[in-house]
């Protein structure tokens, strides 16, 4: 760690996304302030970032951050929670045995924290029941992989994008959630002029580059590319040697593959567009097809992966330059956790259960006294044992599980009938928090040190450049001292990252030769001074091999199967599991929005990122919208067969007829019941056990508030959670300086108000601001004739607080009068007065360039291209995020962007 007079230039990881970027951060007083920009020298994305990687020194002051291990609400010691921790461990085991203990973690874990998890779990208390939120996000490609190749294993690098004649994205809106990459590719296709494909039933900013989209129907990728190996095959295009040598299962795969007729059928796609895909897929031999959570996310996606590999597999495009299939990961460290076995059908550094010998081995080199014998619970199934009384134990580090899993009703039924639940994380206002009966404060990003694998096994230092916050631990500090009080000293003694990493790699080496992808006998005798400057690499790095060596799998065969060949996998047309009705005729479709991460606990706290999509929307075609009778900015409920959320209508032309779209992001933190996690059944794919978080029937209905309003508050608001303020419909975010939440009184029916004057907002005031509401000088005035309601508070003579229920100025408007924030600003809060005209949306993240002035600088024809735009406004000239909306923008220039 730094001294805290210094200033220092430290080099670290991006903790978003799978694309892995290098970020250099200077800081200075310990780390008290910071900026950011991208490495250069990173491999994964030289020197550039996305507007999430760009904000991430504003993002360092969480709200509501965890500093000290609670037990029930109340602060202990750390020794006082970890002695009460393992008492109860050893009294579950004893009374109940180790399957009724369980560990949730999560792909922003480090690679250190997950093998020590993974450690600890499966062999020493001896329950494999270790999973994470990355079953929610590749667990299907892991399931693939292991089907078609023996092992977990990405074939290429990033480079084969750029070295590609054809870039084929299947269910991936990589211009959003892969920013830097998919900037890498269209630089790529400007110098080099390869082609883009884009597989996605939505027009997106990634369609929106793409030489040909598909539009196909939500879940029927599969049809698409078991009809493209039929394609392949009577096009001639086979590599007949390959499949002879390298391969088995071709014929039975052939036989499965479908007509064009029936691929249409089952795409929605009409024969001529499928036969142009084919054809340039057969005339391209540098193909590289990128798949995400379009595929992994269905009930069927271990077979959706096999059917891209099948056509790589035929065509031998595999593991050359510029040829493979390439899946991209949700989450910073998905393939760290897959590398130690942090899911839990797998053993540790890609060994399997299954294997007799892997189990020894694993448990020699553990000395382990308790090795688990078989997998244990995926994500789904743990949360649904927990729910049926069967799990004791349950500890959850780095995720928030009542957020992001389907069926969020059981779910919460799991927590609160768990007799110990312990969650690590590093705030205290996620909603599984609630139900923790331990919170123990983690250390975060620029906090802690280890490594973390992105998507093409580059495996990067995560490292600290600011002291942890309070009390707050590594998270693999906290499971040793567990294993410790287990008993288990020399086995979790670890004194920092580096003896970990050492471990890890050892374990992949041991008694490998070979027979394993994984392998780091390179790192196994790396110092701690060698590993603190450690550069970026790619997986594997073999004994004797420099350092840096890059290596691509499978070119020349050489499979991880007993065989040593790959196997074909026979698929064809799979609808998903649940199919639509007339109770439920629209197919609900979730994925991420381009500035926000998983359940917003970062990003969400960030001004800037906030603005790109302030509400929790639901997308609706414009039709659709119209025979609902539905217009933007209406309160919209979404009914599924398993329950109902609440959104913000916007209507669009980008979503297809019968579909709508609802981002993954919005939960109970941040909004009462806009979580899709309430209407999403647990259907799962029965390899992978991922569930099918892409395809859910629901109907959509109108609810008319009875009331509207909004408050602005200075601090951020006391922790909300789902179910608290009932009868009202909420969603908060910061703005400027200020912190906003909106309201709406739902109807009578559904727990709202019985009439529609606005309520007493001095207790709606006092529920966001707590105990600060009672030092505040409230000024109010109250006309209930006209459902009014409007107060400012002030402290010192500032203005703190405004609450406007009813008729009135638009937040916006109000917002400027906090920069001020005397008692005339209160006094033109009370008369309703506008300070400043809506900004509207904001498209530029990085310098805050909203929808309106852009819209305004095309109209006046002074910005007819990105360029211009960007000469005029700076909009997309900082890490470029923007720049397919800004393409969108000048495309749709004439076009009503709205009905
Ligand atoms: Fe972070 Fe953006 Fe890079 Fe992903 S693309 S790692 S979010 S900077």
């Amino acid at each position: 760690m730094p001294d805290s007079l210094s200033v220092v230039l430290q080099r670290t990881t991006c903790p978003y996304c799978g694309v892995g970027c290098g970020v250099e951060v200077l800081s200075a007083d310990g780390g008290a302030t910071v900026s950011v920009r991208g490495d250069a020298a990173h491999p994964a994305n030289k020197g550039r970032l996305c507007s999430k990687g760009s904000a991430l020194a504003e993002s360092l002051s969480l709200p509501h951050r965890l500093t000290q291990p609670l037990r029930n609400g109340v602060p202990v010691s750390w020794d006082r929670a970890l002695d009460d921790i393992t008492a109860r461990l050893r009294k579950v085991l004893a009374t109940h045995g180790p399957e009724a203990v369980a560990f949730y973690g999560s792909g922003q874990l480090l690679t250190e924290d997950y093998y020590v998890l993974n450690k600890l779990a499966k062999g020493f208390i001896g329950t494999s029941n270790v999973d994470t939120n990355s079953r929610l996000c590749m667990a299907s490609t892991v399931a693939g992989h292991k089907q078609s190749f023996g092992t977990d294993t990405v074939p290429g690098l990033y480079a084969d994008w750029e070295l590609a004649d054809l870039v084929i994205l299947v269910g991936s809106n990589a211009a959003w959630c892969h920013p830097v990459l998919f900037q890498r590719l269209l630089a790529a296709r400007k110098s080099r002029g390869l082609k883009l494909v884009v597989l996605d039933p939505r027009q997106t900013s990634t369609t929106l580059e793409a030489d040909l989209h598909l539009p196909l129907r939500g879940g029927s990728d599969i049809a698409l590319f078991s009809g493209l190996l039929r394609a392949i095959a009577e096009a001639g295009a086979v590599k007949a040697e390959y499949v002879a040598n390298h391969t088995r299962g071709f014929d039975e795969a052939l036989a499965a593959a479908p007509d064009l007729a029936t691929v249409a059928t089952a795409t929605g796609l009409s024969p001529v567009q499928i036969a142009a895909f084919y054809k340039l897929f057969v005339a391209t031999p540098n193909v590289v097809t990128v798949f995400s959570q379009g595929i992994n996310q269905s009930s069927h996606g271990s077979d959706s992966v096999s059917a891209i590999l099948n056509v790589h597999l035929a065509t031998g495009r595999i593991g050359t330059p510029g040829a493979g299939p390439f899946s991209i990961t949700g989450q910073p460290n998905a393939m760290g956790g897959r590398e130690v076995g942090g899911l839990a059908n797998q053993l540790a550094a890609h060994m399997e259960f299954a294997s007799d010998t892997d189990r020894d081995r694993v448990r020699r080199f553990w000395r382990a006294p308790n090795l688990a014998q078989k997998p244990g619970l995926k994500a789904v199934d743990m949360f649904q044992a927990a729910a049926d009384g069967k799990l004791k134990f349950l500890w959850i580090l780095a995720t928030n599980p009542l957020a992001s899993l389907p069926d969020a009703d059981v779910v919460q039924a799991a927590l609160e009938r768990c007799p110990t639940v312990i969650l690590s994380d590093c705030v205290a206002d996620t909603e599984t928090a609630r139900y923790a009966h331990f919170l123990l404060p983690a250390a975060t990003w620029g906090e802690k040190d280890g490594t973390v694998t992105n998507s093409e096994r580059r495996i990067s230092r995560q490292r600290a450049f600011r002291s942890p916050q309070g009390a707050a631990k590594p998270d693999w500090w906290a499971l040793a001292q567990v294993g410790q009080r287990l008993g288990y000293g020399n086995a979790f003694a670890y004194t920092n990252a580096a003896a970990i990493f050492r471990e890890h790699a050892g374990l992949s080496a041991f008694e490998n030769g070979g027979r394993r992808d994984f392998d780091l006998s390179g790192a196994v005798e790396l110092s701690d001074v060698s590993y603190d400057a450690l550069p970026p690499f790619c997986w594997p790095w073999r004994a004797g091999d420099a350092l840096g060596v890059e290596t691509r799998f499978f070119a020349n065969g050489g499979f991880f199967t007993p065989d040593g060949r790959a196997r074909f996998i026979a698929t064809g047309p799979t609808a998903p599991l649940s199919q639509t009705s007339p109770n439920f005729p629209l197919v609900l479709n979730t994925g991420r929005v381009r500035d926000q991460w998983h359940t917003m606990g970062r990003t969400g706290a960030t001004p800037r990122l906030m603005n790109h999509q302030p509400r929790p929307t639901v997308s609706i075609n414009l039709q659709d919208a119209a025979a609902l009778g539905l217009t933007e900015g209406d309160l919209v409920r979404l009914t599924s067969a398993i329950g109902t959320a609440i959104r913000v209508a916007e209507i669009t032309q980008d979503q297809p007829r019968g579909d709508v779209f609802a981002s993954m992001h919005w939960n109970g933190a941040w909004c009462s019941g806009g979580a899709v996690g309430r209407v999403i059944a647990p259907n799962v794919d029965p390899l992978s056990g991922q569930p099918e978080l892409k395809f859910t029937p629901v109907s959509l209905s109108r609810l008319l508030p009875r009331w509207q309003g909004y408050a602005l508050l200075r601090d951020a608001p006391e922790i909300l959670a789902h179910g608290d303020l009932p009868g009202l419909f909420w969603c908060k975010r910061p703005l400027g300086d200020a912190w906003v939440v909106e309201f709406w009184a739902l109807p009578e029916q559904d727990g709202g108000p019985e009439s529609h004057a606005a309520p007493d907002g001095a207790l709606l005031l006092a529920a966001l601001m707590g105990k600060a509401a009672a030092d505040c000088v409230p000024l109010t005035v109250v006309d209930p004739a006209r459902g009014r309601w409007r107060g400012a508070y002030l402290q010192r003579g500032k203005l703190v607080a405004a609450l406007m229920l009813g008729p009135g100025p638009t937040l916006e408007q109000l917002l400027p009068f906090f920069a001020e924030s005397d008692l005339a600003d209160a006094q033109a809060v009370l008369a309703g007065r506008i300070a400043a005209p809506s900004a509207g949306p904001m498209v530029c993240a990085c310098f805050q360039v909203s929808a309106d002035r852009i819209r305004a600088a095309i109209t006046s024809g002074e910005a007819t291209s990105v360029e211009k735009i960007g000469a005029l406004l700076k909009a997309g000239t900082n890490c470029g995020s923007c720049i397919p909306e800004l393409k969108g923008f000048l495309r749709h220039a004439d076009a009503p962007l709205v009905a």
